[in-house]
């Protein structure tokens, strides 16, 4: 059993991590600003004597008290809306959010894991994406500054590793998608269910023809789990490599739904990836996982938690 922090810890992702080690025994301390992440993701585990909530930047220094064994950091905005809302705030969790979550790893000689991302890959011209393809980023761009703050994030937790000996584990994360995502959060798994469920337009980004991989929330986070148990140190692309065009999606969004919608289209963001498709061979082979759960299903499984809410408050 292990004591583990977990920053971002209100978040999506944070908030399944949280969920699936107090499952196996583990205690957890979540941190977190809510700045994107909330409340509702954690309200279940209150009261749970494995759990701790603590409300803390962690782009500010970071103390928590006791042992620690294990150090995940999970913090940042990641959705592309809202770090082009919060591009300052994006980049200083990626670089000094990540510098002092290492730096309480190394005060209580914990294990740290990093959540990186496809990002780091940009909009690539390799394909699909093996861990060691460098990636194709404009650091200039609106994107950049959470292509950049996670690339840095890499950069620094592999100096922490080589210079403080710290055990580290870098996981690549691939488009997730399922409940406890924010029905407005701006991703385009959340926005064609809501468009589709509240009976508006599903709005297809340039001509559809991109692509993406989508992996259910939680096979990916038994893709963490894996990482974080095994000896291997990464990064490790963890994602689901069923290649959709986002036009497919739609389509397949209101099939699931049984919805018939007007689909309307709007500009590609600048510097929108046009393909994007894990390698998963290290994860299979290093770290025996592969993702269990088809897209069909974990839209179905999207689609009962925003229906859950009410439609009315998504
Ligand atoms: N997208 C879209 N309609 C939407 C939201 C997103 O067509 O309402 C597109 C977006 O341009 C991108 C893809 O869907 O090509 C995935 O976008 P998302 O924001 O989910 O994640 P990304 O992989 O771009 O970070």
């Amino acid at each position: 059993m292990a004591r583990v922090v977990i920053t971002g810890g209100a978040g999506f992702l944070g908030s399944h991590l949280c969920d699936a080690l107090i499952a196996r025994g583990d205690e957890v301390v979540a941190i977190d600003n809510l700045i994107t992440g909330s409340v509702d993701n954690i309200a279940h585990l209150f009261g749970n004597d494995q759990f701790t909530y603590v409300n803390h930047d962690v782009s500010e220094y970071i103390w928590v008290p006791g042992d620690v064994d294990i150090v995940m950091h999970f913090a940042s905005p990641a959705s592309p809306i809202d770090y082009l809302e919060k591009p300052i705030q994006t980049l200083k969790v990626g670089s000094l959010g990540t510098h002092n979550s290492l730096g309480l790893a190394t005060a209580k000689g914990a294990k740290f894991m990093i959540a990186s991302t496809s990002e780091v890959y940009g909009d690539p011209q390799v394909h699909p994406q093996t861990e060691e393809y460098w990636g194709h980023v404009n650091p200039v761009g609106p994107r950049g500054v959470y292509d950049e703050a996670k690339r840095f994030s890499e950069a620094m937790t592999m100096a922490y590793h080589r210079y403080h000996n710290v055990p580290v584990r870098i996981v690549r994360i691939f488009n997730t998608y399922g409940p406890r995502m924010r029905a407005r959060d701006g991703r385009v798994v959340s926005n064609f269910i809501v468009q589709a469920l509240r009976g508006e337009p599903i709005t297809i980004y340039g001509d559809g023809s991109q692509t993406r991989s989508f992996c259910y929330v939680e096979d990916e986070v038994r893709g963490f789990l894996a990482l974080l148990d095994s000896e291997q140190i990464g990064p490790i692309n963890i994602g689901n490599p069923g290649e959709f065009t986002i036009s497919e999606l739609a389509e397949l969004v209101l099939e699931v739904l049984n919805i018939e919608s007007e689909v309307v289209y709007q500009n590609l963001p600048v510097d929108d990836p046009a393909q994007r498709k894990p390698d998963i061979t290290k994860a299979r082979e290093l770290l025996g996982w592969e993702p269990k759960v088809q897209l069909r299903e974990g839209l179905q499984r999207t689609a009962e938690y925003f229906q859950s809410l009410g439609i009315e408050n998504l």
